[in-house]
């Protein structure tokens, strides 16, 4: 099992759920940020701190968002590791 980000991550700037992750599981694409289902260890400790409910544990994803599952799984080998450290957006 794993948690996987969905799409309400998508143009959001805050990236709380980097700074909790015990394992470095974030991975940062350009507009949003997904899990590596191969590092996360599913310890939820991320889901409280996304301030738009964009994280879930996989069986608990949304039917609408569950294309998402295979986005993080898909993205994430080919995706730097999340600093958290900037904004993913920058337009204030
Ligand atoms: Fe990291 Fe835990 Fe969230 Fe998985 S569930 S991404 S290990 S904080």
């Amino acid at each position: 099992m794993t948690h996987v980000v969905v799409s309400g991550c998508v143009s959001c700037k805050y990236q709380e759920c980097v700074s909790v992750c015990p394992v470095e599981a974030f991975r940062e694409a350009e507009t949003y940020l997904v899990i590596d289902p191969d590092e996360c260890i599913d310890c939820a400790a991320c889901v409280p701190e996304c301030p738009v409910d964009a994280i879930y544990a996989d069986y608990d994803v949304p039917e609408i968002e569950e294309y998402w599952i295979e986005r993080n799984e898909n993205e994430a080998s080919r995706l730097e590791v999340a600093t958290g450290e900037s904004p993913i957006l920058a337009d204030e």
